[in-house]
């Protein structure tokens, strides 16, 4: 990919018109409203799973989903359709501790100097990556949709004009729990997730507020959080659908900010992804489901679930979800197997610069990623 391709960020996937995505068409609200997946909506949302006399399927194991999943569940709803608890979009009480007068506003003039300082929020808050972009509002959803076991509803989205940045947070999964996909643990991880990225940007919203400008916290709500991430420079899209990062792979969720305050932005990125998911199959083929697809990146969609006008590998949506539904998990799968999913060390640190600076040697590197097991399932006993 050439080095103008990849200042556009998200922009140098797109092939063909697109228009914004109505959040109704997300693969986890079609069970609410498509009769096409009506028993999906049974299985997935209603049914309970019982625990199994099986390593990463007993009742600790899904006792630690439950468990990380509560903040998420309980005080964000961030998979849902936005502006809930900790991701309210304002605070109109005052604050509580310390008291902070209302009125004041640092001068907006001055975003170079600002700018480090939401970075260094952000990470005191937790964020394992942060990134900052102008905002695009064509990644914004056209409607939100709120789930509802009657139905749902749909509401035109409107964002205001002064909303003109986004801050990307990325936060990384637990790389044991993951290890296990699909079982119990990688769900606690992707669980853990959810709730860290609430935890995160709600309280980095709060700081904003704080200096005086506003702030909408979002986890899958309100916009697209992927091609904000990858204009915020977080990383690159991939086969299996996902962000990877150049420190997690696609080992991270993804939530994200936006907001009136003005930030300088960073740039995108571009480390050899692409390149290794062209020779790479490793997700497609160790898919469970078979929704990801093998060979070049392509724009037809699969169903509604994907976007239009996009040149990138589409997942299929549709078969995913009823796999999770069997297995009783959120799977992970593509997040485990992939070569990029390794946490930092002197190894994997050189093999990414090779990716990066030698891609004649990618299939040289995904022969060694194979030679040493990585990617393997390993069992819930060694998690616990
Ligand atoms: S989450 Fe599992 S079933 Fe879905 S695409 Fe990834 S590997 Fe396949
Ligand atoms: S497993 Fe291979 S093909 Fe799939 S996303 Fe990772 S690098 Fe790309």
């Amino acid at each position: 990919m050439t080095s103008c391709a990849v200042k556009e960020g998200a922009s140098r996937y797109i092939d063909g018109a697109i228009t914004r995505f109505d959040q109704k068409n997300e693969m986890f609200n079609r069970p609410f409203w498509d009769p096409a997946f009506k028993d999906l909506y049974q299985r997935f949302y209603m049914d309970t799973v019982p625990p199994k006399n099986l390593p990463g399927y007993d009742l600790h194991d899904q006792a630690l989903v439950n468990a990380a999943w509560h903040l998420e569940s309980h005080y964000a709803h961030g998979t849902n359709s936005g502006n809930h608890g900790v991701y309210a979009w304002d605070w109109t009480r005052r604050f509580d501790y310390p008291r902070v007068p209302s009125g004041l506003k640092i001068p907006a003039e001055h975003p170079e100097e600002i700018t480090p300082y939401i970075k260094s929020a952000a990470a005191f808050f937790g964020a394992s990556l942060v990134g900052m972009c102008e905002l695009d509002r064509r990644w914004l959803y056209s409607k939100s949709y709120k789930k509802d076991p009657n139905g749902g509803t749909s509401e035109a989205l409107q964002i205001p004009e002064p909303f003109k940045w986004a801050i990307a947070v990325a936060v990384e999964m637990d790389y044991g729990g993951v290890g296990c996909a699909p079982a119990s643990p990688a769900s606690a991880a992707t669980g853990l997730g959810y709730s860290k990225m609430a935890f995160t940007t709600g309280l980095l919203a709060q700081f904003i507020r704080g200096l005086g400008y506003q702030a909408i916290p979002c986890g899958n709500d309100t916009a697209l959080s992927i091609p904000i991430a990858i204009d915020a420079g977080l990383g690159e899209m991939a086969r299996n659908g996902l962000l990877v990062t150049p420190g997690f792979g696609p080992r991270v969720r993804l939530a994200k900010i936006l907001t009136d305050l003005p930030l300088i932005p960073d740039q995108p990125i571009e480390f050899g992804v692409w390149d290794f998911c062209m020779i790479c199959e490793k997700c497609a083929k160790k898919c469970p489901s078979r929704s990801l697809p093998l060979g070049p990146p392509h724009s037809t969609p699969n169903n509604i679930s994907n976007r239009e006008g996009v040149h990138i590998w589409h997942i299929n949506a549709e078969t995913c979800l009823p796999f999770w539904a069997q297995n009783g998990t959120d799977c992970s799968v593509c997040i485990r197997v992939c070569p990029f999913n390794k946490p930092p060390g002197i190894l994997h640190d050189l093999v990414r610069r090779g990716i990066k600076n030698l891609p004649w040697l990618n299939r040289w590197f995904l022969w060694g990623d194979d030679v040493m097991g990585y990617g393997k399932k390993k069992s819930a006993r060694r998690f616990w």
